[in-house]
């Protein structure tokens, strides 16, 4: 069992001429193992500046507040300690890496994340079986790193990334965004499976409420204005689906 404690967290921008930008103005949350939080906002409202400060992206200063993973300060890890921590972040890794294929990739993380390597007669099954799941032809494995993926195919590598390394908290920001509904079926199917385990907790930031018929949150956060204003159950998503943003506004 992990949780995932973000408490009065404040984030600037770092704009070119070094000033900053405060965006977040104070945002808590709690999320646990098993659970599925989506986060649901306008654009602009900084949902993608707390999935990046979350992943350590230069980018973005904290002024303020922490985040935990089981009590371990997130906020002084590097990069590659939040990953080895067990967090997952789809934004992560979205370069393409010259001369590395997707299974040498995967077997990499998983790796690092281990500690060990993983054995090389269940690793080749387990990595056949994930693309399958996904509906993906096997020569994928042998491509580089996001080199000429589609939108469709970016998402599930992501998803792949999901399955093999089966981290204690993922970040999803916008996995809908560009899919077509195949590809979204299929992308939502991938984090129900995950979702099933019990033993990883979801923040799914998205802007429109599509992605939410396939994968239902246990609970769902408004977000206008660098903070949340309102949460609730999945109803909540539904309700958003008919009235829009437009009554949360005036509480940011
Ligand atoms: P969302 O993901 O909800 O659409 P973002 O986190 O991307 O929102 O952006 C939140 C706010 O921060 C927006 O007003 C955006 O213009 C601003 N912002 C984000 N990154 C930068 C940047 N590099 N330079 C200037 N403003 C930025
Ligand atoms: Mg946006
Ligand atoms: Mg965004």
């Amino acid at each position: 069992m992990s949780t995932l404690e973000i408490r009065d967290l404040q984030v600037s921008v770092k704009l070119p001429d070094g000033e900053l930008k405060p965006i977040l103005a104070g945002v808590d949350l709690t999320i646990k193992s098993g659970e599925t939080h989506a986060i649901m906002g306008p654009n602009g409202s900084g949902k993608s500046t707390l999935a990046y400060s979350i992943a350590g992206h230069p980018k973005y200063e904290i002024t303020g507040g922490s985040v935990t993973l089981d009590g371990q300060d997130v906020l002084a890890l590097t990069v590659d300690e939040r990953a080895r921590a067990g967090l997952f972040l789809a934004m992560q890794y979205p370069v393409e890496v010259p001369g590395v294929s997707v299974a040498n990739f995967l077997r990499t993380a998983k790796t690092a994340i281990d500690g060990e390597a993983p054995k090389l007669r269940t690793w080749a099954g387990e990595l056949r079986g994930a693309m399958e799941k996904l509906q993906m032809d096997p020569a994928f494995a042998q491509r580089n790193v996001n080199e000429g993926f589609s939108g469709g195919e970016k998402k599930r590598h992501e998803i792949m990334q999901l399955e093999l390394l089966k981290p204690k908290m993922a970040i999803l920001d916008e996995t809908d965004s560009g899919l077509d509904i195949d590809a979204l079926r299929v992308v939502s199917e991938g984090v129900n499976r995950v979702r099933e385990t019990g033993e990883t907790g979801f923040l799914l930031i998205t802007h429109y409420t599509r992605i939410l018929r396939y994968i239902k949150p246990d609970f769902v956060h408004v977000f206008v204005g660098g903070k949340i204003v309102e949460e609730g159950g999945s109803e909540l998503a539904d309700e958003l689906e008919v009235s829009g943003y437009e009554k949360f506004l005036a509480k940011a």
